[in-house]
């Protein structure tokens, strides 16, 4: 199997080795520390600032995109949020489900959103940002420092999806004043999906603290005092958290954030210039490491080559949905990958491309 999906993603031999041992008990100092190091290195690679925390929590990255929207926020805040794709439109309805007053903004398919589309929003009593920094569903990376410039001079509390692009693209967290970073563990964590991770600021944490959301599972605060002492308040996914564990320091040991990134990159910029020889146009102005977004010519299906891949070369790329299922699909390039593999790839391009499908 080749798995050139956005996620679950293809993990490395050692990772998986750890998923095949047995699940140990976990209310032990062994689980603690573990934990703890988990959180060290989290904050370390999101380069929080001093005083931050970050809390894992058992449930894809929706969980806590929803954890961050009611622990964060209530219905006497505003919050803007981008809305560029399927991901910035789950926060949408995050916001529409538990009454928080927002305002969307809806940046052009394909394009980064400007320093002047936020200007109109300057001094209008706004008290929260909601953004998936890479809206995975089109590939399109959006400009973290306008952004960031734009809430720190209206005092807005900036929440980051980082899901798909954190180990992807760079980001530090303390120098762009985000408030609270998301992340989840089937992105370039490259570990089984079922783990979500919130990084916060002391501010945010302390704003968590005061909220008042109607959730038991969900609530920051029980995640954030069990986590004082490296235990989580319901059984984890052990078996998944001592993956990221091992995940975590196979990374600092590697060269750290910056050298996955670098290794990303590469693959990046080393599919973009193959897939040149064929007829595909990549269909983001503003491209993350992550994945390259590719439209197919009219009159043929996305979907279908999506199919035939799958079913034949037994190679997995990332189709779309909705709207976008015959025209779009995604190329990843987190996780464990190499050239190598993109040759393989290539190869069924010019099967598929001889078959008249692209
Ligand atoms: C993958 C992803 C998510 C998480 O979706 P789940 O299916 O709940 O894991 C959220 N936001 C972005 C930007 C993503 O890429």
């Amino acid at each position: 199997m080749l798995n050139f999906t956005i996620g679950p993603v293809m993990s490395h031999d050692d990772i998986l080795a750890v998923g095949a041992e047995q699940v140990p008990y976990f209310r032990t100092a062994e689980f603690s520390e573990l934990m703890l190091e988990n959180e060290a290195l989290v904050n370390k690679f999101a380069k929080a600032p001093q005083g931050a925390r970050a809390v894992f929590l058992t449930g894809s990255g929706t969980a806590a995109m929803e954890a961050s929207v009611i622990n964060f926020f209530n219905e006497q805040d505003r919050v803007l949020v981008i809305d560029g794709g399927s991901f910035g439109h789950r926060f949408v309805e995050l916001l529409e489900l538990y009454d928080i007053p927002h305002t969307v903004i809806k940046p052009e398919f394909g394009h980064d959103i400007t320093a002047e589309m936020l200007q109109v929003y300057d001094g209008q009593g706004y008290t929260g940002f909601l953004v998936n920094v890479h809206e995975t569903s089109v590939g399109v990376l959006y400009d973290i420092k306008v952004i960031s410039e734009f809430c720190a001079r209206n005092h807005i509390f900036l929440v980051v999806d980082s899901i798909s692009s954190f180990l992807c693209d760079p980001f530090a967290m303390a120098e762009l004043h985000v408030q609270a970073m998301i992340t989840s563990s089937q992105k370039a964590l490259a570990c089984p999906p079922g783990v979500s991770v919130i990084v916060m600021t002391a501010e945010a944490v302390e704003r968590a603290y005061r909220n008042k959301p109607k959730a038991m599972y969900l609530d920051l605060k029980l995640a954030l005092k069990n986590g004082e002492r490296g235990q989580t308040p319901f059984t984890p996914a052990v078996s998944i958290l001592r993956q990221i564990n091992a995940r975590l320091k196979q990374i600092d040991v590697s060269g750290g954030v910056e050298a996955e990134i670098e290794r990303v990159k590469r693959l990046a910029l080393y599919f973009r210039e193959g897939i040149r020889r064929f007829p595909l146009e990549i269909a983001s102005h503003s491209l993350s490491n992550a994945i390259t977004p590719l439209l197919v010519r009219p009159g043929h299906s996305a979907h279908n080559v999506f199919e035939v891949l799958k079913n034949e070369h037994g190679i997995w790329i990332c189709p779309n949905g909705g709207d976008l299922k015959d025209k779009l699909f995604r190329v990843g390039h987190a996780g464990a990958l190499c050239e190598r593999d993109y040759d393989a790839l290539f190869a069924a391009f010019a099967d598929v491309q001889q078959k008249g499908l692209i």
